[in-house]
């Protein structure tokens, strides 16, 4: 890449333009940007720092340490996995390979969660609150930010990903969050009782996993993607749960799949007396594919 006889005629942005047609030619997304978010934490300044220095030269470090990055992404690594940051809800978190990188299409959830804690029909106190599978925190620690005052409280069955989610509470929210280790519902006490519950558990078909890019497939933590044979598996388990630990009238938010819909119709249908759920109700997200699934508990 670098011209061994002349490092100095590097500057930041020409750079930028040999390294935004590298990643054309290599079809990498957003080549422009995904070089701007490359160069900018290789020389630990903001993006937008690049254009106020364009002709400042790079030194030979830091020539060689941005060649390094600009390998692990064409070699398939997500650009947060080499930042260890991804923006979500307003906010920027740090990710892991422990952790999913937080989805744009995840917004739609935290939205509906805050809405749900809006609801009149529990104005006043304040509500707990839990998220199952909290991953990086995204979820819980955008709505504890900007829903504080409620009592906010989220497992992860990954040690991992609960030391990644406790380190983005502590800098994104001054709400307390309490995190515990657990498959779904196992860390909270048998008779806690929630107004409402979030979740985004893995909802991939195990056999599509196989055709997942391979910035998803490689790298991307399976634990949080693989759903089982038909992608419903959490979903089973989730709504057996669920109404055990919702108050009446509470809300259970789940993020699902577009086509799986009918499946989560279908599992709450299925259940005794669907355990005093109301039926399902669903909300598309900005590209509108079904994206949320509201599941509330009957009042009586
Ligand atoms: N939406 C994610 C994806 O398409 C999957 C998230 C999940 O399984 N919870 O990769």
């Amino acid at each position: 890449m670098a011209n061994k006889e002349q490092p100095d005629k590097w500057t930041i942005l020409t750079i930028l333009t040999w390294t935004e047609s590298y990643f054309k030619s290599r079809t990498i997304d957003s080549p422009r940007l995904t070089a701007e978010m490359l160069l900018a934490h290789n020389l630990a300044i903001k993006r937008l720092d690049l254009y106020l220095q364009y002709d400042r030269p790079l030194e030979k470090q830091e020539l060689e340490s941005f060649k390094s990055l600009i390998k692990r992404r064409v070699q398939s690594e997500p650009v947060a996995y080499i930042t260890g940051q991804k923006g979500f809800f307003e906010s920027d978190f740090e990710v892991t390979p422990d952790v999913l990188i937080p989805r744009p299409d995840t917004e739609c959830i935290v939205e509906e969660a805050i809405k749900a804690l809006d609801d009149n029909v529990f104005s006043g106190e304040p509500k707990n609150v839990i998220e199952l599978g909290t991953g990086s925190g995204a979820i819980a620690v955008s709505l504890a930010k900007a829903r504080p005052g409620h009592r906010y409280a989220a497992s992860d069955i990954s040690l991992g990903a609960l030391l990644v989610a406790q380190k983005n509470a502590n800098k994104i929210s001054e709400t307390k969050i309490d995190f515990c280790v657990g498959n779904w519902f196992s860390c909270f006490a048998k008779q806690a009782q929630f107004s409402l519950i979030v979740s985004n558990p893995p909802y991939i078909p195990s056999g599509d996993i196989g055709t997942l890019q391979p910035e998803i497939q490689l790298f991307e933590p399976m634990l949080a993607l693989d759903g089982g044979q038909d992608g419903l598996d959490c979903y089973r388990i989730i709504l057996n749960d669920a109404h055990n630990y919702l108050v009446p009238g509470g809300t259970l938010l789940l993020e699902i799949g577009y086509d799986q819909r009918f499946g989560i119709r279908e599992i709450v249908q299925g259940l005794s007396n669907s355990f005093n759920y109301q039926a399902p109700e669903f909300v598309k997200d900005l590209a509108g594919h079904n994206r949320v699934a509201i599941v509330k508990k009957s009042i009586d």
